[in-house]
């Protein structure tokens, strides 16, 4: 792999609720902590009256800013405001998700940032994850880190793919492949276990995060990962388990107490994050209580939940998730004895119940737990950036699949497959159409992903037209449809009439759904403008500390004996006015004014202290002991 240059790229995995970003550096990879020394980052960002927040920050302020914080971005990116997935999720979350006003279908996270309304994206709001992330990664490696691999679930559609590539440019990304997320944790778990290298392993991975769950099967020989089958579900995982505990809770405080507090954001927030550390606990305990002071209109709330119970309330979401197991197998023309190992990803993986039932499924066999769940993901996107960045000398070589057939709707409303489910990729298919009326010069192209026999039943790709067919009888034209999908999976549709060997005019529409190149570009000046405003923030807050702390200060120098009656009430008086004038202004003052209030004080201060500095020394020469008493 000579010649190419050498740079430092990062992997990231995107999570629903947890994000990780991870380098490979010295011949191992690194899990890079965030600012807090956390490991893992949550996927939150929070608007306020003065500032963005964005991870940590944002998370724990979300019980008492609830509207304004923003969470499971990914479930929406890529997806139409109507998807039924979304209508579902809405109905869940504190914060406001509308119809757009422009004709794009994306929904709009609505939330009120400095006193006025904002609209975002999924894009968006995941450019500013990833911002984070890629900050994190500065930090540490004390660098501009520009190339990345990111993450997506295997389950994920075209449309999910290029929105998660569009939040990456936001980010000012430049991302080099996206990989599926069962993928790179079947790379962590190939590097973290040598003893498998010269034998030849059929390894399940089983990720279930907090919002989506994916499972891949491969076969492992060497370096080289064949994914043979992939399955999953966009839409389940570990929040989903905590929307259950969060609606018992509901029922259990208008049984107790005659009130529905489902539509009050602020107290669905707080019990949001109280059903997800019971439910984090019922993993290792089998009983826990969830107690809130002042949930609702001053009332306390108070319920013991036990393992039974949660296991009882989720069941079937629980047991949703073998469905997809056995898909994946059957896909893969492989029978449970066929596995050599199972391969646990995403924090949802351990819950006990799930555990069970996966081992029953597998018939007793024991469960890969050696790769930690939270980080496997960002490990192995971390060693395949570097692979591609040509920093490490190992070399991986990948085989993924296709999760969904892909075909052109013909004219029955029948999906005419071109590239079947679980097609290894990169790929390219072609399939010769024709003209269904006489003289017909045009033929529209709808192409769908999906596996419904019914086209419209799928999800809808994007549409192309190719005229400039000749007129002849129908059913003579020949016209010849490729599909083209790269590394990526990222797929495009081309068409070309055989006789005229006319190619003309035949686009599918890339970013239909998705955004345009205009519309990421607007997106990075307003990303960049919010970091501004971000830096412009925490400036403004070191000013007001310092000017704060220097008030305080002088407070204190005040009662100092040495002063003058007459400058203890000068400096008194320049003090409250400060400390007023802080009360009253530091929301919505210009960083300059704090320097000058700071100036201003200072002005008041400093020549009494001189002048308190210049009595203490003379006294200090005079005294015979040299003690001096300063109170
Ligand atoms: P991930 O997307 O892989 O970061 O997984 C995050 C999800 O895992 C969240 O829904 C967490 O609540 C869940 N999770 C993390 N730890 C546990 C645990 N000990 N028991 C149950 N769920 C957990």
């Amino acid at each position: 792999m000579g010649g190419k240059e050498k740079q430092l790229a990062i992997g990231i995995d995107l999570g629903t609720t947890y994000s990780c970003v991870a380098v490979w550096r010295h011949g191992a990879v690194e899990i890079i902590a965030n600012d807090q020394g956390n490991r893992t980052t949550p996927s939150y960002v929070a608007f306020n009256e003065c500032e963005r927040l964005i991870g940590d920050a944002a998370k724990n302020q979300a019980a008492i800013n609830s509207s304004n914080t923003i969470f499971d971005a990914k479930r929406l990116i890529g997806r139409k405001f109507y998807d039924e997935a979304v209508q579902r999720d809405i109905k869940h979350w504190p914060f406001k998700v509308v119809h757009p006003e422009v004709d794009d279908k994306k929904p709009r996270i609505m939330v009120t940032f400095k006193g006025d309304k904002k609209y975002f994206t999924a894009e968006e709001i995941s450019g500013m994850v990833l911002s984070k992330m890629k900050d994190i990664a500065e930090a540490y490696l004390g660098t501009n880190v520009k190339n990345a691999v990111v993450t997506v679930p295997a389950y994920f559609n075209n449309l999910q793919r290029q929105a998660t590539k569009d939040a990456a440019s936001i980010a000012g990304l430049n991302v080099m492949r996206i990989i599926n997320e069962p993928t790179a944790a079947a790379i962590a778990y190939g590097l973290h276990n040598k003893a498998s290298v010269g034998k030849t392993m059929n390894v399940l991975v089983f990720d279930l995060g907090g919002g989506t769950f994916d499972v891949s099967l491969f076969t492992i020989e060497n370096y080289n990962f064949e994914v043979k089958s992939v399955s999953g579900d966009t839409h389940l995982g570990g929040e989903d388990f905590d929307n259950r505990l969060v609606s018992y809770c509901v029922t259990e405080f208008k049984r107790k107490h005659y009130k529905d507090i489902s539509t009050n954001s602020r107290a669905i927030g707080r019990l949001r994050a109280a059903c997800e550390r019971a439910k984090r606990i019922l993993s290792s305990a089998s009983v826990t209580t969830i107690d809130i002071d002042c949930l609702y209109d001053g009332i306390d709330f108070s319920s013991r939940v036990t393992r039974t119970r949660f296991e009882k309330l989720s069941m079937d979401l629980f047991e949703n998730c073998i469905a997809p197991v056995e898909k994946c197998l059957k896909d893969a023309k492989m029978v449970v004895e066929d596995l050599h190992e199972i391969v646990l990803v995403g924090g949802s993986t351990r819950i006990p119940k799930i555990q069970e039932l996966l081992q029953d499924f597998f018939k007793g066999k024991q469960l890969c737990k050696g790769i930690n769940p939270d980080e496997a993901v960002a490990h192995g996107a971390a060693a395949h950036a570097a692979v591609l960045s040509c920093v490490d000398d190992e070399n991986f070589v990948f085989v993924d699949v296709t999760p969904f057939s892909l075909g052109i709707e013909n004219d029955t409303g029948n999906m005419s497959v071109l590239i079947p489910r679980n097609t290894q990729i990169p790929v390219m298919q072609d399939m010769l159409f024709t003209t269904t009326e006489d003289n017909q010069t045009e033929i529209d192209f709808n192409v769908y992903e999906g596996d419904n026999r019914i086209a419209s039943e799928n999800n809808l790709l994007g549409t192309f037209a190719l005229s400039g067919i000749p007129p002849a009888m129908k059913g003579i034209a020949n016209v010849k449809v490729w599909f083209e999908i790269n590394v990526d999976g990222i797929m495009k549709c081309y068409a070309q009439d055989e006789s005229s060997g006319s190619k003309n005019g035949i686009t599918i529409s890339y970013h239909s759904g998705s955004l345009t190149k205009e519309e990421v570009d607007r997106m990075l000046r307003e990303a960049e403008i919010y970091r501004y405003e971000d830096e412009q923030y925490k400036e403004k807050v070191r000013l007001m500390n310092e000017l704060e702390n220097y008030a305080e200060e002088m407070r204190c120098m005040v009662k100092s004996k040495n002063i003058e009656l007459n400058d203890k009430r000068k400096m008194e008086d320049a003090i409250d006015h400060t400390e007023q004038w802080l009360d009253w202004n530091y929301l919505h003052t210009e960083s300059s004014k704090f320097k000058n209030k700071l100036k201003e004080l200072e002005s008041v201060c400093l020549p009494i202290i001189s002048k308190m500095y210049e009595h203490f020394d003379a006294d200090y020469i005079m005294s015979d002991s040299n003690v001096i008493e300063i109170d």
